[in-house]
């Protein structure tokens, strides 16, 4: 980044300010997500919002070793405390927070004090692989469903905060205020919202919203947890994203939904595989189905995340593919006769929302390509729950279980060539120390323990 284009964004600052101040935002915020998928903060004073558009606000390079209790993975270098580096935010997406009076949001992107692309900033990582897609023609489409549980009281222990049966309108009338308030503050800030409902586990919610290219696919997952978790507090509940809350009980999913676009046409539909994919709309989904198990360190990124991804839990725990099949952890919609060519898209179920959204997208978008380039086909889809299915019957069909242990999915990642070569090395060798030092923490953790310390963190 140099200095003319530093000024560029101090003057578009300088234009966003008036109208920040007449909207009465005082503060503006920034944010990264860490490895660890823990969304981390800068903020100004409104009048610095200039200086902070050109030059950012400094991060120490620890932060990309951070474990989600705030513990740092040192590095063996001893460097850990050494060198700094600036996050910028990205003026195209500011947003008022309609849940937090008095403040302003913009996603946050890491440069070196050089003003060179900090190595492992996430979102500069999805931006770079959204313009490799792009170079193949090829735009993404995406979304993320997100599911939480509130809770009643500020103590740490969950008291579901609504008792009605799972998708029961009982519920909505239970929580009817804060729903609506949920919809208004959610539309004030411009989030697509297409449905919001009780879902299946104690106190469990459920909005989707509709796709977006991926960088705002991802930034507005962050922005409707910062938004769901303010809303909860106003009305004196507490807020969890984490994939096993309770753990008898089912988990909070972080679903994403692809589609990929060619001219304006959707590549999921129209085709001549299998449901009407196209050829590179197989090819894509195949790339992704094949790593999935490596994904998951990135996806399912938590000792906690194991907890949630068991069958028949609609997590996707295995391997697989099928229409409509909520038990695959891809599961392909085509939506309703008529609406096909615009709604079908890729669901990839078994990812939670510890994750870092940004490096979500980037996983899935370079598996996706790794796919293309290997002309790679899908196995056959699978249209029963494989739980339902005796052992010789899943080896017969190749249909396996995805990786049971954070220690499974990790060492997957570390040997993944196409997810190591789209990230780079000093990115793969963080969020394999980060992991590594949860696993090792957790180690004797009953599942209880390891819920309770990742219930309130994300
Ligand atoms: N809560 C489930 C999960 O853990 C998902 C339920 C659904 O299919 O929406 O992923
Ligand atoms: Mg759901």
């Amino acid at each position: 980044m140099d200095v003319v284009e530093r000024d560029a964004r101090s003057a578009r600052a300088e234009e966003l300010v008036p109208g920040l101040t007449a909207q009465g935002v005082v503060g503006f915020a920034t944010t990264f997500v860490d490895s660890s998928g823990i969304a981390r903060v800068k903020s100004v004073p409104l009048s610095r919002l200039p200086q902070l558009a050109a030059w950012g606000a400094g991060f120490s390079t620890a932060f990309d070793f951070f474990r989600f209790d705030d513990w740092v993975v040192a590095p063996a270098t001893g460097k850990g405390p050494i060198g700094d580096q600036r996050i910028i935010p990205d003026l195209s997406r500011v947003v008022r927070l309609a849940a937090q009076p008095g403040w302003a949001w913009a996603p946050g992107e890491r440069w070196s004090q050089e003003g060179q692309p900090h190595e492992r900033c996430s979102r500069l990582l999805l931006r770079r692989l959204v313009d490799e897609a792009a170079d193949r023609g090829i735009e993404v489409k995406a979304a993320f469903e997100v599911e939480w549980v509130v809770s009643r009281g500020t103590g740490d222990e969950f008291v579901p905060a609504a008792v009605g049966p799972g998708y029961g309108m009982s519920r909505l009338v239970e929580l009817s205020d804060y729903c609506r308030d949920v919809l208004s503050a959610l539309a004030d800030e411009g989030v697509p919202v297409e449905q919001l409902h009780p879902e299946y586990a104690a106190g469990q919610f459920e909005l989707t919203v509709a796709p977006e290219d991926p960088l705002g696919a991802a930034d507005t997952s962050v922005l409707l947890r910062t938004t769901l978790r303010a809303v909860g507090r106003a009305h004196g509940l507490r807020t969890s994203f984490s994939p096993k809350v309770d753990i008898a009980g089912v988990g909070n999913g972080g679903h994403v939904h692809l589609s990929l676009w060619r001219d304006g046409v959707n590549l999921m539909a129209g085709g001549e595989r299998a449901f009407g994919l196209t050829e590179v709309g197989e090819a894509f989904s195949a790339g992704v189905l094949g790593r999935l198990p490596a994904l998951l360190a990135v996806g399912a990124p938590s000792v906690a995340s194991y907890l949630r991804l068991v069958p028949q839990h609609w997590a996707g725990a295995y391997a697989c593919w099928g229409l409509e099949n909520r038990e695959a952890a891809l599961r392909m919609v085509t939506g309703s006769t008529g609406s096909t060519s615009w709604a079908a898209n890729m669901e990839v179920k078994c990812f939670d929302l510890l994750a870092n959204p940004y490096l979500v997208l980037a996983g899935l978008l370079a598996t996706g390509a790794a796919g293309i380039d290997e002309g790679a086909r899908l196995p056959e889809p699978v249209d029963v729950d494989p739980a339902a299915l005796a052992e010789d019957v899943l080896e017969e069909r190749g249909i396996q279980r995805l990786p049971t242990s954070l220690d499974e999915a990790v060492e997957l990642f570390a040997g993944d060539a196409v997810l190591g070569d789209a990230f780079g090395q000093p990115l793969v060798d963080s969020i394999v120390a980060v992991r590594l030092s949860e696993i090792e923490l957790f180690a004797d953790a009953s599942a209880e323990e390891v819920a309770a310390a990742l219930r309130w963190t994300h």
